[in-house]
């Protein structure tokens, strides 16, 4: 199996944030392999 995290970064994705669920994931935070929206990063 294959992960293709760049893909998902890179492009278009409409990925839920993985800290809240409720918004639009933005970037893809390496250190806690989770996606992240711009409210949540901002406590990452
Ligand atoms: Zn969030």
């Amino acid at each position: 199996m294959m992960k293709s995290l760049a893909n998902a970064v890179g492009g278009k994705t409409a990925r839920a944030c993985d800290s809240c669920v409720k918004k639009r994931a933005r970037w893809y935070c390496a250190a806690d392999d989770a996606f992240l929206c711009h409210s949540c990063d901002k406590f990452a």
